[in-house]
C-alpha cells in the first residue's frame, strides 16, 4: 500500500509507571498486591457544569448514565490521599526526577515551573473526579530509520484506580484503589509517523530508552500506549491501551481499512441517496408474536421490537468494513453503549438467528422498505430498546459525512471497537492543593550529567566490546542486573561469560528454588566475583556458595566460604584425590589409556565437590596417567 498517497499520520501516546518508592501525592508503597481489600466505601460521582467549563462532549457522554462506585481499600498502600479525604502531599520529588531525566534522554524542553493541574474524569477511576497532572517538557524528539518524529509533551500523572467490575452501561463500578496515585509518566509524540513499520519501529525505541533509565516498572499493564491515526480523507481515531508492540502494525493497517471501507460507503450513500434518513422508530412485536427466535421471544416477555428504516443502505450495513466486523457492528456498538442492549439485528443479514424470511417480509412491509433500504431492530425492554435506536440512527446520519472521531477499543485479533467520542482539549484547570516546582538549572544539569546509557548502545559494547554473543548481550543490557554485570566486569578480571552465567542462570535457578535472591546486595556480589577472581572460589561451583551467601545475609561474604568451607580445594589435597583415583582405576587405564581422563574427571571431580579449577585437575590427571602408561 502507498501510504503516502492515502496520507497516513500516526502519533503516539505513551503512559508508563514509575518505579518509585512512594506514590506521586502522598507516602504509600508504590506496590501493588494481590490481597482482599481491609475496607470499602461508596461514591456518587456528579460533575457540575462550573467544573467542567467548557463541556466536553466525551465526558457528557458518560455522565448520561448514573452510577454508583465502589472503592476498594488497603491498610498498607491506601490511604486518606486516594479516598480523596485529605488534600495531596506535595509532589514527589524522586518521580519528578525520573520525569526530567527521560525528557533529558528525549530531547525535550523542560518547562521553568511545574503546575500541577487538574483533568476531568467522570468514569469513576479517580475518587476525585479528576486527575492530577503536570506537564514537564515539550518539543523533544526521536529519531528513527524512516525519519524523525517529535514529541510534543512529556507530563507526570497519577495512575488511575483499577476497575475490578462494572462496564459502562452498569449501575454499579467497583474499583481497587492500590494503583491511584502511582507516578506515571506520558510521553505524546507529534503525527509524523508515516508507515505502521516506522510506527512499530518508534515504539520499540521509545520503551527501550524508558527501560534504559532502570526506573520504570515491567510487566503487563505497567506500559500502555494509545495510537492516534487517520488518513488524508478519514478522521482522527484514538486507540486507546494498546499492549502488544507485535500488534501495532496490524492495528494500523485495519484502521485503514476500515477508513477506506467507510469513505467507499459515504460514496455510494450520495450516489444513491440524498435525503437525510428519517429518525422514525416503529414497534413491530407484533409481527414477531409467534416467532421461533430464541433473543426475540425472551425480549418480548417484558419488551417490545422496535425498528427503523435507513433509507439507501440496503446491502451497505452488511459491508466488511475490517475482517469480522460490518457497518452493523459498528451500529451495533453504539447501541450496546447508548441502550445497553445486548445488539441489534439488521435485514442484511436475515433471515437469521429463528428470524424467518415472512417475518422479514412483513417487517419491511412494515417500514415501506425495498431492497434499496435496509431495517434494524432491537429486541429489549422499550426504553433500552428506543436508546439503541436513536444511537444508530446518529451513526447513520455520520456515514453521509465520512468518519466520525472517537475513541475506539483495540481486540485481540487487530481490529478495534467504538468506545466513546474523542475527548476534547478544555479538560485542565489548576490543583491548588499542591504549590507549583520550580524546576532549577542546577537541577537538569545534575541529571544530565548522570543520564544513562541506552540499552541499545550497551549491547553494542557488550558484543563488541566483550564478545558475548547477541543474545546475551541484549539479555544483560536489558535486564536490571546489567549495572552490576558493567561493575563485576570493571572490578574483576574475570570472563564476561562467568558473570554473565552466575547473574543470568545461577541467580534465577536458586530464585526457582526458593532463595530470596531479592535480598542479595550488589555489593555482596561484587565480593563474591572479587573471590572467584582470586580463585578462592572455584568457577566449577559457583552456585553452592551463592546459596550460602544469600541464607546469611548478615554475615561477611569472605567468612561465609570459610565457615562453610566452600572455598577452593588446596593444591596438596588435589594432588591426593588424582593420585589415589588413578591408583584405584588401574585396570581402566591400561585397557583406555588416555581415554580414560574423561571418565576420571568426573570422579575425581566428584570427589572434590566440584571446589577446584577443571583445567588444572585435568593437566594433573593427564600428567598422572601418561606416566602410568609409560609414554611420559
Ligand atoms: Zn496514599
Amino acid at each position: 500500500m502507498d501510504y503516502d498517497e492515502i496520507g497516513l499520520k500516526v502519533g503516539f501516546e505513551f503512559h508508563q509507571q514509575l518505579d518509585t518508592q512512594t506514590k506521586l501525592f502522598c507516602d504509600c508503597p508504590n506496590t501493588i498486591k494481590e490481597t482482599e481489600p481491609d475496607f470499602e466505601f461508596r461514591r456518587n460521582l456528579h460533575p457540575t457544569k462550573s467544573e467542567l467549563g467548557e463541556i466536553d462532549r466525551a465526558a457528557l457522554e458518560e455522565a448520561r448514565l448514573s452510577r454508583d462506585f465502589i472503592y476498594q481499600g488497603f491498610e498498607e498502600n491506601t490511604c486518606l490521599v486516594e479516598a480523596d479525604e485529605e488534600p495531596p502531599h506535595p509532589l514527589n520529588q524522586n518521580a519528578l526526577n525520573i520525569a526530567l531525566e527521560i525528557s533529558e534522554l528525549l530531547g525535550a524542553k523542560t518547562v521553568d515551573v511545574v503546575h500541577v493541574m487538574r483533568k476531568i474524569v467522570i468514569d469513576g477511576s479517580n475518587t476525585a473526579g479528576f486527575q492530577r497532572t503536570a506537564l514537564i517538557s515539550t518539543d523533544g524528539e526521536i529519531k528513527t530509520e524512516e525519519g524523525e518524529v517529535g514529541i510534543e509533551g512529556i507530563s507526570l500523572e497519577e495512575e488511575s484506580a483499577q476497575k475490578i467490575s462494572g462496564n459502562l452501561e452498569d449501575e454499579v463500578v467497583e474499583y481497587n484503589l492500590q494503583r491511584l496515585g502511582v507516578p506515571l509518566i506520558e510521553i505524546g509524540s507529534t503525527p509524523d509517523i508515516k508507515t505502521p513499520k516506522q510506527a512499530r519501529k518508534f515504539a520499540e525505541k521509545v520503551g527501550m530508552i524508558l527501560r534504559s533509565t532502570g526506573k520504570v516498572k515491567r510487566g503487563i499493564g505497567t506500559i500502555r500506549q494509545d495510537l492516534n491515526i487517520s488518513i488524508e480523507e478519514g478522521s482522527r481515531i484514538e486507540l486507546k491501551g494498546v499492549q502488544e508492540l507485535d500488534l501495532i502494525e496490524e492495528y494500523i493497517e485495519r484502521e485503514i481499512q476500515r477508513q477506506k471501507s467507510l469513505l467507499e460507503i459515504k460514496n455510494q450513500l450520495e450516489d444513491i441517496n440524498k435525503q437525510e434518513i428519517e429518525k422514525k422508530i416503529v414497534d413491530v412485536s407484533q409481527i414477531f408474536k409467534e416467532t421461533d427466535s430464541g433473543i426475540i421471544k425472551d425480549a418480548l416477555k417484558d419488551g417490545v421490537v422496535l425498528a427503523l428504516k435507513l433509507s439507501g443502505f440496503g446491502g451497505l450495513v452488511g459491508k466488511e468494513i475490517q475482517p469480522d466486523r460490518r457497518l452493523g457492528t459498528e451500529f451495533s456498538d453504539r447501541a450496546k453503549k447508548a441502550g445497553g442492549v445486548g445488539g441489534i439485528f439488521h435485514t442484511d443479514e436475515l433471515p437469521k438467528y429463528g428470524i424467518t424470511q415472512d417475518e422479514v417480509k412483513k417487517l419491511k412491509n412494515e417500514l415501506n422498505a425495498d431492497e434499496d433500504d435496509c431495517v434494524i431492530i432491537v429486541a429489549d425492554k422499550e426504553e433500552k430498546s428506543k436508546q439503541a435506536l436513536e444511537a444508530v440512527h446518529k451513526r447513520a446520519k455520520q456515514c453521509f459525512e465520512g468518519i466520525p472521531e472517537e475513541t475506539r477499543k483495540p481486540l485481540e485479533n487487530g481490529s478495534s471497537e467504538y468506545m466513546r467520542p474523542l475527548p476534547g482539549s478544555a479538560r485542565m484547570y489548576p490543583e491548588t492543593d499542591t504549590p507549583p516546582v520550580k524546576i532549577s538549572k542546577g537541577r537538569i544539569k545534575q541529571i544530565r550529567s548522570n543520564l544513562p546509557k541506552l540499552i541499545e548502545e550497551k549491547m553494542e559494547e557488550y558484543k563488541t566490546g566483550l564478545g558475548l554473543d547477541e543474545g546475551k548481550a541484549r539479555d544483560i543490557a536489558k535486564s536490571k542486573k546489567s549495572e552490576i554485570f558493567d561493575a563485576a566486569i570493571r572490578e574483576t578480571e574475570l570472563k564476561p561469560t562467568i558473570i554473565y552465567k552466575t547473574l543470568m542462570s545461577h541467580l534465577p535457578e536458586l530464585e526457582d528454588e526458593g532463595y530470596k535472591v531479592n535480598n542479595l546486595t550488589k555489593n555482596r556480589l561484587i565480593d563474591l566475583f572479587k573471590l572467584l577472581d582470586k580463585e578462592e572460589i572455584s568457577k566449577e561451583n559457583i552456585k553452592e556458595p551463592l546459596s550460602e551467601i544469600i541464607e546469611k545475609p548478615n554475615k561477611e561474604v569472605k567468612k561465609v566460604i570459610e565457615e562453610g568451607d566452600l572455598g577452593t580445594i588446596g593444591k596438596q589435597k588435589i594432588r591426593e584425590v588424582v593420585k589415589n583415583v588413578v591408583e584405584q582405576k588401574e585396570e581402566l587405564i591400561n585397557e583406555r589409556g588416555m581415554g580414560a581422563v574423561g571418565p576420571l574427571m568426573g570422579v575425581i571431580m566428584k570427589k572434590l565437590d566440584r571446589r577446584a579449577d577443571g583445567d588444572e585437575v585435568s593437566n594433573l590427571l593427564q600428567k598422572k596417567i601418561k606416566k602410568k602408561i609409560g609414554r611420559d
